[in-house]
């Protein structure tokens, strides 16, 4: 080493001296090595290899060294910043390593694993088959019509042709609505509809009528309060009970399979003329009233036959209540209960089921009752 002269600062120039140096790497390889994880690794390794480390400070020294020593001093120097960068390089490699074990382990998704599963929703089914139906008259040009639940007695009733004393009017099958002079009931058919679709529609009419209605029955088996109807109507010039069966057959034909027929029985409406019962040929022993195998047929109680609705010719009185002319339009209604041809459509056995809001009746097979316990 050469002699000192008379530049030499001893005080700056101590960070410079070999002991002093390798206690600053020491320092730094302790620091270094006892960092537990890359955040402490990037603290030590700014204290020890930054900017202002003692390291990075003696540095800056050797300018300041006359240029004999500077030679020396600088190798003295480099060889410190790079030992002590090498545990850090070192240290990093671990340290990185590690974390990169560590994250693969957390992220890591078992496919096997149960996982607590939502529940989805589901439609009601009667809403599904409401919908089915609208389908099948939509695609045979009819509209959809709507009418409110809660209906004036005229339309529920004189427009249709049920006289003053008629007895759906008594109080045990109708449910009144506030005062007896307001004449509101909750509808107890889909049919006032009928006659809200021919005041608002010129004929020709074809409109198919979805909606709950009332009646004063008590909740059973084969009972509900509350039920949903399915009301046709259609209103021409010309229409005659061969059109109205047509379209009763097409019916049946797209909702319980191809080649079913319907059969129409005399019966008595006041809204229509002549009227009839209607039956649908069995879908499961197609008319044969048994199985193949020589079992009763249970969905048709071995009848051959279900009943499914009434209908007829649309009552004189009911088109002139609407303002036609029954010399010269003519028309055909029917109505169906949703809830009852889903009874027998999907072998329900107590209608209140229907009621019940149990969520498990609205999901599909499998998912719901018959899925769990
Ligand atoms: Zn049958």
């Amino acid at each position: 080493m050469s002699a000192p002269n008379s530049d030499f600062d001893p005080v700056e120039v101590a960070a410079l001296q070999p002991a002093a140096l390798e206690r600053h790497v020491a320092e730094a390889v302790a620091a270094f090595a006892t960092a537990a994880d890359l955040e402490s690794l990037a603290a030590a390794r700014s204290a020890h290899l930054g900017d202002r480390s003692p390291i990075a400070l003696a540095r800056r020294e050797i300018g300041a060294l006359p240029p004999a020593a500077k030679a020396e001093t600088g190798k003295r120097v480099n060889a410190a910043r790079v030992e002590a960068q090498a545990a850090y390089d070192s240290r990093l490699e671990v340290l990185t390593a590690e974390r990169d074990a560590r994250v693969l382990a957390e992220q890591r998704v078992d496919v096997t694993m149960p996982v607590g599963r939502g529940r989805v929703g589901a439609r009601h089914p009667l809403t599904l088959l409401s919908e089915r139906v609208e389908d099948v008259f939509v695609g045979l040009g009819w509209q959809v019509a709507e009418g409110p639940e809660v209906e004036h007695e005229w339309f529920n009733f004189d427009a249709l042709n049920f006289g003053g004393d008629h007895p759906a009017r008594e109080l045990q099958d109708t449910l009144a609505v506030g005062p007896e002079e307001a004449h509101l009931v909750l509808r107890t058919h889909t049919s006032p509809v009928q006659i809200r679709s021919l005041l608002t529609r010129e004929p020709p009419v074809f409109v198919i009528c979805p909606g709950r209605v009332y009646r004063a029955d008590t909740l059973d088996a084969t009972h509900l309060p509350v039920f949903r109807q399915v009301e046709g109507l259609a209103v021409d010039r010309g229409l005659t009970m061969a059109h109205l069966r047509g379209t009763l057959d097409a019916f049946a034909a797209e909702m319980f399979g191809p080649g079913l027929r319907t059969r129409l029985r005399a019966n008595y409406f006041p809204f229509t003329e002549p009227s009839a019962e209607m039956d649908l040929q069995c879908f499961v022993c197609h008319g044969a009233s048994a199985l193949p195998g020589g079992e009763p047929c249970r969905t048709c109680s071995s009848e051959g036959w279900i009943e499914w609705g009434g209908c007829g010719m649309v009552h004189p009185n009911v088109l002139r209540a609407a303002g036609l002319d029954p010399e010269v339009y003519s028309g055909f209604a029917f109505g169906i209960g949703l809830d009852r041809t889903m009874m027998f459509r999907n072998g329900l056995v107590d209608l209140r089921d229907v009621l019940d809001g149990d969520v498990r009746f609205s999901l599909p097979y499998g998912a719901g009752l018959a899925g769990e316990v």
